[in-house]
């Protein structure tokens, strides 16, 4: 039986698992909607133990919604900690994973974490050491690789929730994340989108004014983390970027820099500086793959 590694990416609305070595070699993959740790974890484990009869499972990588404990040492390592998320709180995500597929070495990381090793081996961040990937979707999460490393720090980052300004004359919402309110996923997720204009944003049509307001908040934030992370490139996924003007956004992520970075791919070449993940659909759980051959492979 040849080698072969499993990925798992754990999102609040759906799990996505697969096993494989690579983007050219996805042999098997299911998704199936995120419900009770229990109920949701035994179809995870089902579909790892069917895969371990025709290829062994080196390791699985997880990449996990959060927030999450990643510290080695830590006695809740492998946790989901503070999620909102009914059921999910404190829940030993690896623990769980690693007994019931049985396999030993189970690599963890935030989903977008995960995300982001996926396009710097396969995909939009092949050449790179330093950028960012952010998915814009029913929540607001960013991972990023700094000088080859993926950052972890303190926790991990949480780039959904940093302040951007607002506006309440222009845009009267008060926000909607359960911990700050205004914050740039209060403002500017999926969620924000339903709830301010009343219908989904796959469902809001080009020109509304729904989208202006997106890419402005949406640029408050890369400029953030163009002035705080130098990063060398910025990802954008997610559903609600399935919808935005991405040109818009390079126009207003330059305007609002105003000319003070002098960094040609800024300058000359933003099309090529902000960019949608090149692995598509199947960036998270291909990063939970990589997450896993890194394990394997340290
Ligand atoms: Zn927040």
């Amino acid at each position: 039986m040849e080698d072969c590694f499993g990925g798992l990416e754990a999102g609040g609305t759906k799990f996505v698992c697969a096993v494989g070595t690579g983007p050219s070699d996805l042999r098997e993959r299911t998704e199936f909607p995120t419900t009770s740790p229990g109920e949701t974890i035994r179809s995870a484990v089902a579909f790892f133990n069917a895969c371990s009869s025709h290829a062994k499972l080196k390791a699985i990588g997880i990449g996990s919604f959060g927030p999450i404990d990643l510290h080695p040492d830590s006695p809740t390592f492998g946790c989901i900690t503070s999620t909102p998320k009914q059921g999910w709180r404190n829940f030993d995500i690896v623990g769980a994973i690693r007994s019931g597929a049985g396999v030993s070495r189970v690599a963890f990381d935030t989903d977008v974490n995960a995300a982001a090793l996926g396009e710097a081996r396969w995909g939009a961040a092949l050449d790179l050491d330093t950028f960012v990937y952010l998915t814009i979707g029913t929540g607001i999460g960013g991972g990023a690789m700094v000088n080859g490393r993926l950052l972890h720090g303190l926790l991990h980052p949480e780039m959904g929730h940093m302040r951007v300004p607002h506006d309440r004359r222009a845009d009267p919402f008060a926000g909607c994340c359960p911990w700050h309110g205004d914050c740039l996923e209060g403002l500017a997720s999926g969620e924000a989108m339903r709830r301010r204009w009343g219908m989904p944003g796959h469902l809001i049509p080009p020109g509304h004014a729904a989208w202006s307001l997106e890419v402005n908040y949406l640029a408050s934030a890369l400029v953030n983390l163009i002035c705080s992370m130098s990063p060398q490139r910025l990802i954008l996924g997610g559903g609600v970027m399935q919808g935005l003007d991405l040109p818009a956004l390079h126009d207003a992520v330059r305007e609002l820099l105003n000319g003070y970075l002098q960094a040609a791919p800024i300058l000359d070449h933003i099309s090529e500086y902000i960019v949608r993940p090149r692995l598509g659909a199947n960036a998270g759980v291909l990063g939970a793959i990589a997450l896993a051959q890194s394990a394997a492979n340290p």
